[in-house]
């Protein structure tokens, strides 16, 4: 079955016995996202968001109301579900969705749900390794004309789908304090570089792409097999100190200035929820060259791309003291990516490198063409030259400490139960 193919459990006449998700931002019946959880600061579970519940797959699982899935369920990670199958997938939501729709089910499952409130999330799987790629444009263009005024977008940029190898070991779930990283910066006009608490932190609003079932070193995966490659998303924060990128990005492209910290949100969102908001990859402008054969699919053009809008929120920390609402900054549409999220998995993959189901790719900086779609501090000040005004009256280049950023995102087509993605924060503590 094709990955944008729709079904009952898409339905939007569906509805579950779980009060709290009926017109919930995330988690409706229609969403079904996994994650991990724990409650008590007890043992790490599996589980799925339903309404403001969590349902323990592994109780479930314990409880024979899951045959058949019992390993994937009773584990400590996703990585056993996210390297299902998609037709596997599909069959596992099915039955989750049965279970918490049909009332027949109430009786034996609702005993089996958590309030989400008193748990704890963590990160969902054991994340191998992440790649986080460069695909929007408009970030590219913007952070390209800061950099190089004369040269925005380098010559491999429409041929290319551009990445650098990050670090999982500094992944964090969100909610986790990112802390304000020291190193080497290099003021304009100075001969020499210091090293110091980083003036420009900033953040990055990106979807993570979580991979399925991996494939061997030296095999490739083609294009019109990546989406079976691709079990999910999560939202990504990718911080970023722009005063060590600056001097440091080259010849080899970020290294400190982003591996200190990144933060996901703890659910994955399958790539099974997300068929109903599959739209075509909007097409390429006048004049830019075609994808070359590796990249081109034409199922892939007209179903890759996601309806998806990602929102940016801050919040000082006197303005959490005033009781305060966050601002949200950008709200940008994940159409705005130059390369499908299937591109950029078969372009990963067409040396031979070998991924593996719990890898997380990172899609690059998603901006819109305005400035309220900017995903970054950077573009939305203007490299630091014109401050935000704060609702406190507070100005803002980059980000201070005690500043909040939490992302957030929605699924949306017409027919159908918007999906969100749960919530993407963290508070940025001093350095040491
Ligand atoms: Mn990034």
């Amino acid at each position: 079955m094709a990955y944008w193919t729709t079904d009952e459990t898409h339905d939007p006449a569906r509805t579950s016995w779980v009060e709290s998700a009926q017109g919930h931002r995330d988690f409706p019946v229609q969403n079904l996202p996994y994650g991990v959880f724990s409650q008590n600061a007890g043992n790490r579970r599996v589980g799925v968001a339903i309404g403001e519940m969590i349902l323990d797959l592994s109780a479930c699982a314990q409880d024979q109301l899951l045959s058949g899935w019992e390993s994937m369920c009773l584990g400590n990670d996703v990585n056993e579900l996210l390297a299902l199958g998609g037709g596997d997938r599909r069959k596992l939501r099915h039955r989750i969705s049965a279970l918490l729709s049909d009332p027949g089910h109430r009786g034996q499952v609702e005993k089996h749900l958590v309030p989400a409130s008193k748990c704890a999330m963590h990160l969902p799987a054991r994340i191998g390794d992440y790649t986080d790629f460069y695909v929007g444009i408009h970030h590219a263009a913007n952070v390209g004309k800061l950099f190089r005024p004369d040269n925005p977008l380098l010559p491999n940029y429409k041929y290319v789908p551009v990445g650098y190898h990050g670090r999982a070991s500094s992944i964090r779930v969100s909610g986790v304090p990112v802390v304000r990283p020291r190193g080497q910066c290099k003021m304009p006009d100075a001969a020499e570089p210091i090293v110091a608490p980083t003036g420009r932190l900033d953040y990055e609003v990106e979807l993570g792409v979580w991979i399925g079932p991996g494939n061997a070193l030296g095999t490739n995966i083609p294009i019109g097999e990546a989406a079976d490659h691709i079990a999910g998303f999560c939202l990504l924060n990718d911080w970023s100190a722009r005063d060590f990128q600056t001097w440091e990005y080259q010849p080899l492209g970020p290294f400190l200035a982003k591996n200190f910290h990144s933060t996901i949100s703890p659910w994955v969102v399958t790539s099974e929820a997300l068929a109903p908001f599959r739209i075509a990859q909007p097409p390429r402008p006048e004049g830019d060259p075609q994808p070359l054969a590796y990249l081109a699919d034409n199922d892939d053009q007209a179903h890759g791309a996601l309806a998806i809008t990602l929102e940016a929120a801050l919040s000082t920390a006197s303005m959490r003291e005033a009781g305060m609402e966050a601002v949200r900054l950008s709200r940008a549409a994940a159409s705005n990516m130059y390369w499908t999220v299937n591109q950029v998995l078969a372009h990963h993959a067409s040396n031979g490198c070998n991924l593996s189901s719990g890898d997380l790719l990172g899609t690059g900086t998603i901006s819109a063409p305005v400035k309220d779609g900017y995903g970054s501090l950077l573009e939305l000040t203007n490299g630091g030259k014109e401050p935000i005004i704060m609702p406190s009256g507070e100005s803002r280049t980059f980000l201070e400490d005690g500043d909040e950023v939490s992302l957030r995102a929605v699924a949306a087509a017409p027919g159908f139960v918007p999906i969100g993605f749960g919530e993407c924060r963290a508070v940025v503590m001093p350095s040491p």
